[in-house]
């Protein structure tokens, strides 16, 4: 209905303007102030020669900056680039330079840190910078101990920017369906990072899911996951502007400051990984009443065992939703029907990833792309209104992941009759011992049944006999104790012999990315 993002959030801004957008510890940004500032900046990016097309790149954590910086992106006539706050001088560099951004917009630490040395050398041509200490007066000493602000030369402050430009606002931008929003980079668990070009027409169906399927409709949604990233900016950001509803914003996950901001702010609906929740449901600090406000959970990005999903609800008494997307589907294509308990499959042990979103195809196809029948393990692919045009400036990736614009998802997996679709687990993690196939995931959801095991993570390392030989790393709940040997045992028992860990090592914890995926990459070392 609505030709691009921007008309869309525009209609939830001016829905209740007086409404809270965005609260952010004790800062509460209003829905007229969000509009305003977004105007204020997005004209003075035109009069500074921001043109149609240009991108904007934003390297921030989980801010109220994040939200004016996109609405005015789009009301600039531009894109928006999002970047991993955790990405070092090298990875900055790459995505500057592959998305051809000519404006970043920075936190002050990560410019002192990172950015300053990698400006001169890219296309940036103005960097406004920011701090994690405006929009609040709070400073939460957990996460801001020692922050100060600091006045890069060569760089304009954001926000002293904005209020030259107060009051201002762009020509209305012309934004087309097809043209691109976003560009988001995926996440490199695998492999260099691309650009997925997520168009107005992605980002304006993923919004309406969220909002008519999923619930997430009505209260407040937290900010569980990074907003750079997918899940975050659909999820999260643009889903508060749809619906409307405030967006309760909390820097960067840590789990004590997160059961803090419920208890504060009391939200209904969030979604971020399994990895994120587990670790809230672990904490000293979590009380289950912390949950009490919620109405609507999901999880996405990351493989759900269903041990983790069972000690959550009787933690909390909510189900978790499972949502399987990845960038390049803009919002996950498929997901567990809201109030639907997600299946198990009996065989596998995995639980279901969902069913398909509306106007949205999911086919199991064999390595020539011939479509196979239920029940038959096969890679994912997904064609929809969600999946990307293709990649920036990457034809051959395009062309090799999206033939025929159907996405192959690099996951492996299955339809059961009823059509809930299953992960096996990712193409690439398949561990081939002795010539069987080992799916690492299945290992690791036998090993989540454990009770002393907090999570898992299993890859193959070399072997002189087998060629291949399972590994198991394993991170301990809080005051429980379990050997090696043990763990081994509790594998043995449960599964066919070749599949079974025949090394365990119990590590503090297991390495993730921000998005909560565990690095399966950085563990085979
Ligand atoms: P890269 O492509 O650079 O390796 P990435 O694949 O981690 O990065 P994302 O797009 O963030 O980038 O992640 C998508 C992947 O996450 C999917 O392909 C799938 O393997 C996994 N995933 C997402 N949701 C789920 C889920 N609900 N259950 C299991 N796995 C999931």
């Amino acid at each position: 209905e609505h030709p691009n993002a921007l008309a869309m959030f525009k209609a939830g801004l001016a829905a209740d303007p007086d409404g809270d957008a965005i609260r952010y510890f004790d800062g509460v940004v209003s829905r007229a102030e969000l509009d305003a500032q977004s105007d204020a900046l997005a004209a003075g990016l035109r009069d500074n020669g921001f043109g149609d097309g240009d991108r904007l790149a934003v390297y921030l954590q989980n801010v109220p900056q994040f939200l004016v910086c996109m609405l005015a992106a789009w009301k600039a006539g531009g894109v928006l680039v999002s970047i991993n706050p955790m990405s070092r001088a090298r990875e900055l560099s790459h995505l500057l330079d592959d998305s051809g951004a000519t404006v970043l917009v920075c936190l002050e630490s990560l410019y002192g840190d990172v950015a300053r040395d990698v400006i001169p050398d890219s296309p940036v041509q103005l960097v406004l910078t920011t701090s994690e200490l405006d929009y609040q007066t709070r400073n939460d000493p957990r996460l801001f101990s020692g922050a100060q602000r600091v006045r890069h030369p060569g760089t304009r402050d954001l926000l002293d920017y904005i209020e030259e430009h107060r009051g201002e606002a762009p020509a209305e931008a012309r934004l087309a369906p097809d043209d691109v929003a976003m560009l988001t980079y995926t996440s490199g668990t695998t492999g260099v990072p691309k650009g997925a070009m997520n168009t107005h027409r992605n980002v304006v169906f993923s919004t309406t899911v969220y909002r008519d399927h999923w619930r997430f409709d009505g209260g407040s949604v937290f900010g569980i996951a990074p907003l750079f990233h997918i899940t975050g900016m659909i999820g999260h950001a643009a889903i508060s502007l749809l619906a409307p509803m405030p967006l309760v914003l909390a820097y960067r996950f840590d789990p004590a400051v997160v059961l803090d901001a419920f208890r504060e702010h009391r939200p209904t609906c969030t979604i971020g990984a399994i990895t994120a929740l587990v670790a809230l449901i672990n904490h000293p600090a979590f009380e289950r009443d912390c949950f009490s406000s919620f109405t609507s959970i999901y999880s996405g990005g990351a493989p759900i065992a269903p041990a983790a999903e069972r000690a959550f609800r009787e933690a909390t008494g909510h189900q978790v939703h499972n949502a399987y997307g990845l960038t390049e589907t803009t919002s996950p294509m498929t997901g567990t029907p809201f109030g639907v308990p997600s299946p198990v499959d009996e065989q596998s042990g995995a639980l279901a990833v969902g069913v398909p979103v509306p106007s949205t195809v999911v086919r199991i196809q064999d390595d020539d792309g011939n479509d196979l029948p239920a029940g038959e393990i096969g890679e994912i692919v997904a064609a929809g209104p969600q999946v990307v045009a293709g990649y920036w400036g990457k034809p051959d990736a395009t062309a090799e992941s999206l033939p025929g614009g159907a996405l192959r998802t690099g996951d492996v997996g299955f339809m059961n009759d009823a059509g809930w679709v299953f992960i096996v687990d990712r193409k690439k993690d398949m561990i081939n011992a002795s010539g069987y196939k080992v799916w690492p995931r299945e290992v690791e959801d036998v090993l989540q049944e454990h009770p002393a095991v907090l999570e898992a993570a299993v890859v193959g390392i070399p072997d002189e006999k087998r060629g291949e030989t399972v590994k198991a790393f394993v991170s301990l709940k809080n005051g429980t104790t379990a050997t090696p040997e043990e763990l081994i045992e509790h594998c043995r028992a449960a599964m066919a012999a070749y599949k079974y860990p025949r090394v365990v090592e119990i590590v503090a914890e297991l390495p993730k990315t921000l998005t909560g995926k565990v690095l399966r990459r950085e563990l085979r070392g």
